[in-house]
């Protein structure tokens, strides 16, 4: 059987799919100076393959069938199969680009949690669709030669060491040629994936990462077996763990460090994960075993919006603690903020904006409260929906009727917060690393200067009459 594999680069914005929002996607689609300049950054460094299509790709090859591999829309490969990487945010040209295949009579099907949670958006456009994690109905595929039908159930796979190491050599181009740039952890071009757990045992009502399948963790030796294989193949590579949680067990990370040592593996890697889960002495083991970067959910500085949304707050100072370590030790550090939870006001959010520039995260990432079908928040905020086109569900458009706040205003404290986070004299420093006492008074006394003016534009763009 000759299959074909589909992570179809979108053309507009930027778009991340996969293991991104759950597997839903984002789409970055410039409205203002700084995210122009965050969208052409993304692109270089956030455009990583899908490690989802690597574990089938590996399931497929080796039960000997032909692999190839496109992310091109405009390509439409001879084969008996394909499957597509569903997502929220650029489904219509997933669709179309089905629709082209089968009109060439190639048999094709869907997989992602966008297809599982919202087969409408795909069926008219496909012959099978994998409800779940694809793995199990890909291993079928595989071992059978039998194209399905219609919704296949694909349980989720309780034993991930029993899972073929994904076969990055048949859904990418070589990534290990690619160079690194010193103030960036991620090399351009991105790195290597990697799923040491899957599914995240915490309850945030917003979150699509606990909603397709249960939490699961692979085994330590089973984890490093893959870096060891890739470092074979590639020279120092950059591992971008996609756990959810990554250090969610404590006692698993030091295992893991221990073992790199051990077995003498040289590679860098990043890790998303919750600040609570984190202590200044395991940052420090991790550090030794190659951890260079690292994102974390804040959200809000409103433990009682955080507890609404059934996210267990983190106390401030462990926060500060976690970050201004990172900081002496070059780890680097994205925050993560979501403006609009129902609670939020004007008020709110700013605090949350004023929070994100002072916490001094080398990064910071600001969205605006998505629900995301099949979330216990999609069902709270689903009779609030005012927006009809799933694709603007991406995460910078506000999709529902805000109880506080108008879509334009909410769009507008996006646009502020990236705004005052990233034209600061203080975020240059920090990004610079500059640590000079001297310097650093100066920078603050700059900051205020900047954040007045700011402020005086905010006021003047907010009382200027609104064009009829
Ligand atoms: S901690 Fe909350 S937001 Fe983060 S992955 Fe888990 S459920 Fe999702």
């Amino acid at each position: 059987m000759r299959a074909v594999l589909a992570d179809l680069k979108s053309d507009r914005g930027f778009v991340s799919k996969d293991t991104v929002v759950g597997g839903y996607g984002s789409r970055l689609d410039p409205f203002s100076r700084v995210t122009s300049v965050i969208c052409y950054l993304k692109k270089q460094f956030h455009d990583v393959p899908s490690v989802h299509m690597a574990y089938v790709a590996a399931i497929l090859a080796r039960a000997g069938h032909e692999v190839i591999w496109t992310r091109d829309a405009g390509d439409t490969p001879d084969a008996d199969v394909a499957l597509v990487l569903s997502s929220l945010v650029d489904h219509r040209n997933e669709t179309a680009w089905a629709d082209r295949m089968r009109a060439r009579g190639v048999s094709v099907g869907f997989l992602g949690i966008t297809a599982s949670k919202m087969p409408e958006l795909f069926a008219d456009h496909c012959d099978f669709i994998f409800n779940g994690e694809p793995e199990s109905a890909a291993i079928r595929l595989a071992q059978t030669g039998e194209l399905p039908s219609g919704m296949v159930v694909s349980e989720q796979i309780n034993d991930l060491d029993s899972l073929p190491f994904p076969r990055w050599d048949l859904v990418t181009e070589d990534r290990g040629r690619r160079f690194g740039i010193k103030w960036s952890s991620r090399p351009v071009g991105g790195g290597y994936p990697l799923l040491a757990s899957r599914g995240c045992p915490e309850f945030c009502t917003y979150c699509p990462h606990r909603i397709l399948a249960g939490y699961r963790a692979r085994s330590i030796p089973n984890i490093v077996d893959e870096i060891e294989r890739l470092s074979d193949r590639v020279r120092h590579p950059y591992v971008i763990f996609r756990d959810p949680l990554f250090t969610e067990q404590r006692d698993r990370c030091v295992e893991l460090c221990d073992q790199i040592a051990a077995r003498g593996l040289s590679f860098t890697f990043e890790a998303e994960t919750r600040l609570d889960r984190l202590d200044v002495e395991l940052l420090d083991r991790l550090y030794g075993a190659g951890f260079r970067a690292m994102s974390f959910g804040v959200e809000s500085t409103d433990p009682a919006t955080l507890k609404k949304s059934g996210r267990r707050p983190i106390p401030q100072h462990h926060q500060r603690t976690i970050i201004d370590h990172c900081r002496k030790k070059g780890i680097v550090t994205a925050a993560f903020y979501v403006l609009g939870f129902l609670q939020d006001d004007w008020n709110s959010i700013a605090a949350t904006i004023d929070y994100a520039t002072d916490l001094g995260s080398t990064f910071a990432q600001f969205k605006i409260l998505t629900p995301y079908p099949g979330t216990p928040m999609f069902k709270q905020i689903e009779p609030l929906l005012s927006e009809t086109d799933w694709e603007k569900f991406d995460g910078y458009t506000p999709t529902f009727k805000h109880p506080n706040l108008t879509g334009s205003e909410l769009r507008y404290l996006l646009g502020a917060a990236y705004k005052r986070f990233y034209m600061r004299p203080s975020y240059l420093a920090n990004f610079l690393k500059i640590q000079n006492s001297a310097v650093r008074d100066w920078v603050s006394r700059m900051d205020e200067r900047v954040n007045d003016r700011h402020s005086r534009e905010e006021i003047a763009d907010v009382s200027r009459p609104v064009a009829c």
